[in-house]
């Protein structure tokens, strides 16, 4: 089945893990045995060919570049203008793969119409170019405001406006605190160029203030559920009937530590902890119950986000499994059209919408 992931940090992965996602995944991970200077050094799971073999035919794709202020422990760039230039980079490798043909950006509805149907003419995926959305998690990178809709016009359609820890716009996962008046005069300009706003990751007071003063288009690209997992980077159901109310699609993620409860980071194995695809289900299924439909939940599996094998569940062995999803969701009583919604569609009708 077609299927669209509203996560995945590729160009990171190319810049920072030096991972030419080109070439099949068995080779990545080889030339990288021994390494350690990253905890999922050849345990990756996700290359442009790996998405082709699953059908994956339409992600978003990140930029992604922390500022930190002195005193902050956590590894980013101690300027926002280096913190842009490393964006710039990630968008220059968007732009390589497009030259070379493996990529293509989609940014507006007509893009979004003819790589749908391409991806439907049932020829082989092989020579298919994968079509990315561009969005930027952590908005740190924006220099000023004006930077923003320079960003718009090579592409950048979502922005979440935090990550971990505080932002230059927002509070993030394990922070907490509101937005200010740089974050007010950001989610103003995303507006007006109508720029998706991305949930994921604001703390609970930014959250909240984010989806008081924000008018436009608002989905959470890769969550999983407080009441299943306790924890702050995860949405209550107040969040979750909240985003179902403003029409959001919530992509279910993928990492370990975000689906079983007790995960300890580096130590807790899948098989150990009982961590399978199946428990996503769980997530989708919680969020479904909230809904009362099945028009809110995607996937957003974050497979390439500082983590792979060791912390992803352990019955999938490379992205292309989601294909997996389709027959759990059937055993769970979720009909076609549920599946179709879960797969892509609530993502399509969202872009759709979006852009008309
Ligand atoms: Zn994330």
């Amino acid at each position: 089945m077609f299927t669209i992931d509203a996560h995945l940090d590729l160009s990171m992965n190319a810049l920072e893990w030096n991972r030419d996602l080109r070439r099949p995944i068995a080779e990545i991970n080889e030339r990288e045995a021994g390494m350690t200077d990253k905890p999922d050094r050849a345990k990756g799971v996700v290359s442009l060919p790996e998405l082709r073999k699953g059908n994956i035919g339409l992600v978003v794709g990140t930029q992604i570049a922390r500022y930190v202020a002195p005193g902050n422990p956590l590894p980013g760039w101690h300027s926002p203008e280096q913190a842009w230039a490393q964006t710039q980079g990630q968008v220059a490798w968007y732009k390589a793969m497009e030259d070379a043909g493996e990529m293509v950006q989609i940014n507006d509805f007509k893009s979004l119409e003819k790589h749908i149907s391409l991806w439907a003419d049932g020829k082989p995926n092989a020579a298919k170019p994968v079509g990315y959305i561009l969005s930027l998690e952590g908005a740190d990178s924006i220099v000023t405001i004006k930077h923003l809709e320079w960003a718009y016009n090579y592409g950048l359609r979502a922005v979440g406006p935090a990550h971990y820890g505080p932002g230059r716009y927002a509070q993030g996962t394990d922070a907490t605190g509101f937005m200010g008046r740089a974050g007010h005069e950001l989610l103003k300009e995303m507006e007006r160029l109508n720029i998706i706003l991305d949930a994921t990751h604001l703390c609970d007071d930014s959250f909240w203030e984010a989806l008081d003063h924000f008018n436009g288009h608002v989905w959470a690209s890769h969550n999983n559920c407080r009441a299943l997992v306790n924890h702050n980077r995860q949405y209550s159901d107040e969040q979750i009937k909240e985003l179902v109310k403003r029409g959001a699609v919530i992509g279910a993620a993928l990492d370990a530590w975000m689906m079983v409860p007790g995960w300890v980071r580096g130590q807790s194995d899948p098989k150990e902890m009982d961590c399978s695809l199946e428990v996503m289900i769980d997530h989708v299924d919680h969020i479904c119950q909230i809904a009362g439909n099945s028009m809110h939940i995607g996937i957003g599996s974050d497979l390439d986000g500082a983590f792979g094998r060791e912390q992803c569940p352990y019955d999938l062995e490379t992205i292309a499994d989601l294909q997996k999803i389709p027959a759990l969701l059937k055993k769970r009583g979720y009909n076609e059209t549920d599946i179709e919604n879960m797969m892509h569609g609530n993502w399509l009708r969202f872009l759709r919408n979006a852009w008309k």
